[in-house]
């Protein structure tokens, strides 16, 4: 500090003056007032500009944060291009292929349906952050609309192999000189009674044990001798189909046993009501008898296909 200097005329000299402590307190009050001005304008400033500490912490967090959301966000976009065209797929491809019923756009577009699900309560009040959680949701329930028909179609593919599987499809003998073919399917003269009546089969001429195939996977409902039929075997192919093999030599198949297109079941032979040895064969669908030369269709070209119809044609009479 700079002394101050006083005149004395006693000593005729300038003497230094010194301040009383009361002076100094004052002098020292006055500078810490000064300093502490001058250092809460400089914080004023600077807090101005970059803000508290605490807040330039949750402002880098809150920017970090938001880059996380957007990248969730656009994430949760193409999750949503990817399943809007795995479903469109599925409905126009798979479900039309196996004759379901299409989607509805409600179901194609949010999946919706049921109760709509309560949002939490820290979502509501974020418009932001309820837009994004709705968008999650509907993901969630277009997801489980997926996973059903996903379902739907393997069930219903699985149940389309097996009816391809089962329905009779091939001739019960071995015919291909398309030459056995005795008679034709509906009215005609009964080679024995000698009056019009319906036939409900078609007759396969051959040799006496000739073997006879199941012409459809199934299962095996009767196999017994009956007096019109002779040695008859009945199968059961499920989906309303129905095959019986007549006049059999002998069958080597019993009530429950399963068996599988192409497996032979018997013999031909001439039991039963029977002019000769033959095979008589019958197609039931749904317990109605039909034509059987219609189920040919697995082991036969199309022109073989219309010369067995035309053969089926000439055919004179039944063996029965
Ligand atoms: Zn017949």
């Amino acid at each position: 500090m700079k002394l101050q200097y006083r005149y004395n005329p006693d000593t005729c000299r300038f003497e230094p003056v010194h301040p009383s402590p009361t002076a100094w307190m004052r002098r020292l009050l006055v500078v810490s007032l000064l300093s502490a001005c001058g250092a809460f304008g400089f914080f004023l400033i600077y807090t101005r500009h970059f803000g508290f500490p605490a807040e330039q912490r949750l402002a880098a967090e809150n920017a970090h944060y938001r880059r996380q959301w957007h990248f969730i966000n656009t994430e949760l976009g193409k999750s949503e291009q990817r399943l809007s065209a795995l479903l469109m797929r599925d409905n126009t491809n798979y479900r039309l292929m196996l004759d379901l019923a299409p989607l509805s756009p409600d179901q194609l577009k949010a999946g919706s349906g049921g109760a709509p699900v309560p949002l939490p309560e820290d979502v509501q009040h974020y418009d932001e952050l309820k837009a994004s959680y709705i968008r999650l949701l509907q993901l969630q329930h277009r997801l489980e609309v997926a996973r059903q028909s996903f379902d739907e179609l393997h069930e219903e593919a699985d149940r389309k192999n097996r009816m391809k599987e089962s329905r009779p499809a091939i001739q019960p003998v071995d015919n291909r000189e398309l030459s056995r073919l005795h008679t034709t399917f509906g009215l005609r003269m009964h080679p024995i009674f000698g009056v019009l009546m319906d036939h409900k089969g078609l007759d396969f001429a051959l040799p006496k044990g000739s073997p006879v195939y199941a012409t459809g996977n199934g299962r095996v409902s009767q196999a017994h001798y009956s007096p019109s039929y002779g040695n008859v075997v009945y199968i059961d192919h499920g989906f309303g189909y129905e095959t019986r093999y007549a006049h059999l030599q002998k069958f080597i198949v019993h009530p429950g046993q399963y068996v599988q297109r192409g497996q032979i079941i018997g013999y031909v032979g001439n039991t039963g009501v029977s002019v000769s040895p033959h095979l008589h064969y019958e197609v039931y669908y749904r317990g109605v008898a039909v034509n059987p030369i219609h189920f040919f269709q697995r082991d036969l070209s199309s022109e073989e296909y219309l010369k067995l119809i035309e053969r089926a044609g000439q055919a004179p009479h039944s063996l029965d």
